[in-house]
C-alpha cells in the first residue's frame, strides 16, 4: 500500500506512463482559487517545497482579481479565471469549490494541463484517482488528465489507518472529529476571530460564513444532511477512505463536529483489527511511518493539540490505547493541519509523483 511509486511505474506500459507524468522541466502552473485558504497555503508550499515552476498564474474569482501575493521575493497580481488563462499551463492546481471546478474541468483539460482538484466535485467518480501519497501512490499513475485530492479529514485519517492496516485487516473504524473553522474557509478563519472577540467585549455575535457562531461554541457540522441522518462530510469520510484504501466494504461511522479552533483537525479513532494488535506494535509501526509523528508523553500527560501541528507537514498520533470493551480494538487520537496536508500539501505531493524522473 505505501511502496514507493517507482514500483508501480513497472507495471504500467511505457505509452500509458508517458502520458501520465509531468515533464521533467520546470513547469507552467496555474492555481484556481490562489486568493482563499487552500490558495494561499499553496503558493507558499510551492516556494517552500522548490517545486520546478518557471511561471505561475494566479487565478480566482473578479472579487480578488488585482489582489497581490507574495511570490519568491517579489508579488504576483490575482487575475480573473478565463479559459484563455489555461493556455500553456502544464499543471492547474484547483482550490475554488465544485461548481468551479466542474465548470473549468473541459478547459483545463482542451488546454493539456492536468487537474488536481481539492475540492469534492470529482472524488467518486470511478475514472478519477483519489490519492493520498503515502497511501495510494500507485493510483496516481492511471488518470485521464484530473486526480482528485480527498477531503481533509479523510486525508489525516487515511495517512494513519493506512500502515496499521499493512499489519492485520482492519474490520471497522469509528471516527469523531473535531473540526476548525479554517476548515470552512479563509472567511471562517476571520470571523473566529471577529466574534471571539466581541464575545470577549460582552456582546452575542451573530454568524454571517457558518450557520452559527463558533466563538466559545461549537456544533454539528454544516455540511447538508444526508436521507440517512449523516451529514455531507460524515459520508465524505465513509466513501473516500473506502475509495483510498480499497476496501469498498470497510464498516464505517463518523460524527464530524466544528470547534472553536482556528486551524488544524482533530479526530478520535476507534480501530477494529481483525486479531488483536498491541499497543507496543502499533506505536513501533506509527512512529516509522510517512507523513506521521508519534506525540505520547504520559509523563505530562502530553499529547498531540492542533497547535503543535499548524503549520507542519505531519499528522501527530497519540494516546495510543487499547480498547477496554474490545481486545481487537485501539483507540487514538491524532491532530493534522487540514489546509496543508489536508489540501495543499497532498496536492502539491501528488503532482511532484507524477513528475518524470531521468
Ligand atoms: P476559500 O478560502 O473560501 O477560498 C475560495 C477560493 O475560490 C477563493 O480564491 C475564491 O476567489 C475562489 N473562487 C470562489 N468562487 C470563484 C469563482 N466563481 N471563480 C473563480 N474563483 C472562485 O476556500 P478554501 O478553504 O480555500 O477551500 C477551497 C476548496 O478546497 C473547497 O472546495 C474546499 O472544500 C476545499 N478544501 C478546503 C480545505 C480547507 O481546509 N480549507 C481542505 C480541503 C479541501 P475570490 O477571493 O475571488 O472569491
Amino acid at each position: 500500500m505505501s511502496a514507493q511509486p517507482s514500483v508501480y511505474r513497472r507495471y504500467l506500459t511505457k505509452s500509458l506512463l508517458n502520458k501520465s507524468l509531468l515533464p521533467n522541466r520546470p513547469l507552467k502552473v496555474a492555481l484556481l482559487g490562489a486568493s482563499g485558504a487552500v490558495g494561499k497555503e499553496l503558493i507558499h508550499l510551492l516556494e517552500e517545497r522548490a517545486f520546478p515552476v518557471s511561471e505561475l498564474r494566479l487565478l480566482a474569482s473578479h472579487r480578488s482579481a488585482g489582489s497581490s501575493h507574495p511570490w519568491k521575493g517579489s508579488t504576483l497580481k490575482v487575475q480573473e479565471v478565463s479559459a484563455e488563462a489555461f493556455k500553456n499551463i502544464d499543471i492547474v492546481l484547483a482550490s475554488a469549490g465544485g461548481s468551479v471546478s466542474r465548470h473549468w474541468r473541459k478547459a483545463i483539460n482542451d488546454a493539456g494541463a492536468l487537474m488536481i482538484d481539492n475540492s469534492s466535485a470529482f472524488r467518486m467518480d470511478i475514472d478519477v484517482p483519489l490519492i493520498v501519497p503515502e497511501v495510494n501512490p500507485e493510483a496516481a499513475f492511471v488518470h485521464q488528465g484530473l486526480i482528485a485530492n480527498p477531503n481533509c479529514t479523510t486525508i489525516l485519517l487515511a495517512v494513519v489507518l493506512a500502515p496499521l492496516a499493512k499489519r492485520t485487516p482492519i474490520k471497522r473504524v469509528i471516527v469523531s472529529t473535531y473540526q476548525s473553522a479554517s476548515g470552512a474557509g479563509a472567511r471562517a478563519m476571520e470571523e473566529l476571530q471577529i466574534l471571539s472577540q466581541e464575545v470577549l467585549n460582552g456582546g452575542n455575535p451573530v454568524s454571517h460564513v457558518l450557520p452559527y457562531s463558533l466563538a466559545f461554541n461549537l456544533f454539528l457540522h454544516n455540511s447538508p444532511l444526508q436521507e440517512n441522518s449523516y451529514c455531507e462530510e460524515e459520508m465524505k469520510m465513509v466513501n473516500e477512505t473506502r475509495k483510498i484504501m480499497g476496501l469498498p466494504d470497510l464498516r464505517f461511522s463518523a460524527t464530524c463536529v466544528r470547534v472553536p479552533v482556528l486551524r488544524a483537525h482533530s479526530e478520535a479513532v476507534n480501530i477494529e483489527f481483525k486479531e488483536p494488535f498491541s499497543v507496543q506494535e502499533a506505536n513501533q509501526i506509527l512512529s516509522s511511518s510517512p507523513g506521521v509523528e508519534l506525540i505520547e508523553d504520559y509523563q505530562t500527560n502530553r499529547f498531540p493539540m492542533p497547535i503543535d501541528v499548524t503549520g507542519k507537514d505531519h499528522v501527530a498520533v497519540g494516546r495510543v490505547r487499547q480498547d477496554i470493551s474490545d481486545k481487537n480494538s485501539l483507540e487514538l487520537w491524532l491532530c493534522g493541519d487540514q489546509i496543508r496536508k489536508g489540501a495543499a500539501l497532498n496536492a502539491i505531493q501528488i503532482a511532484e509523483l507524477l513528475i518524470s524522473k531521468p
